[in-house]
């Protein structure tokens, strides 16, 4: 039988560089990881295809999903509906793939509370001055949005204690390898192996009684 997957969530402030992590986390470990595709409000920025990035959605759309209990979780971002789509994750959490949800902190801690085997993982940038030129180093948004990003993003700072690992995104390869070794890490926890601690706890005392 194949071990079931571990769920991680990945939060970080919008221009932290965590959808370059899990893209590369992705191209690296392919057998090892799924990336949960959510859907989203929120209009396609250049480039990004539906299905890909998001299943972008009507606000009606949206709200039926939330009425037919589709989602795990979701939350409102920058006036945007952003969700989880459920079938996807338990699938997977069942064929043994380390599942990731790359979300915002309200939607984490719903997360969470939900299913508290869950990991919480926060990606930072080094410092505030690089997150604010990441941002307008993008380029796709305009200088409104940015503003409320880093307003959004303050907000987010004060729930960051409430996350099991802050990691730093300081240089990108070295990023995705300690998100890596965090997750496979995971899967030695004695909580997560309990069947297997009772398998052997039972062998032990039968050979025991053979004494
Ligand atoms: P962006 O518009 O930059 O793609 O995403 C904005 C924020 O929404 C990011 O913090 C992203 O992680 C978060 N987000 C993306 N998908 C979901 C989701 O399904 N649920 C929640 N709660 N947040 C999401």
């Amino acid at each position: 039988m194949k071990n079931r997957g571990i769920l991680t969530v990945v939060s970080g402030f919008s221009g932290s560089g965590k959808g370059t992590i899990m893209k590369e986390l992705m191209a690296k470990y392919a057998d090892t990881y799924a990336l949960s595709i959510s859907a989203t409000t929120r209009a396609p920025r250049p480039g990004e295809v539906h299905g890909k990035e998001y299943f972008f959605v009507t606000k009606e759309e949206f709200e039926s999903m939330i009425e037919q209990e589709e989602l795990i979780e979701y939350a409102q971002y920058v006036n945007n509906y952003y969700g989880t789509p459920r079938n996807y994750v338990f699938e997977q959490l069942e064929n043994g793939k380390d599942v990731i949800l790359e979300i915002e902190i309200q939607g984490a801690l719903k997360v969470k509370e939900k299913y508290p085997d869950t990991v919480l993982m926060f990606v930072s940038p080094p410092s505030a001055e690089e997150l604010k030129k990441r941002l307008e180093g993008r380029g796709t948004e305009d200088a409104a949005t940015i503003a409320s990003r880093l307003s959004r993003a303050w907000e987010e700072a004060q729930g960051v204690e409430n996350y099991d690992y802050f990691v730093i995104n300081d240089v990108l390869e070295e990023c995705v390898e300690e998100v890596h070794a965090i997750i496979q890490n995971e899967h030695a926890r004695a909580f997560r192996n309990q069947e297997l601690i009772d398998d052997i706890k039972n062998e032990l005392k039968e050979f025991s009684k053979g004494e």
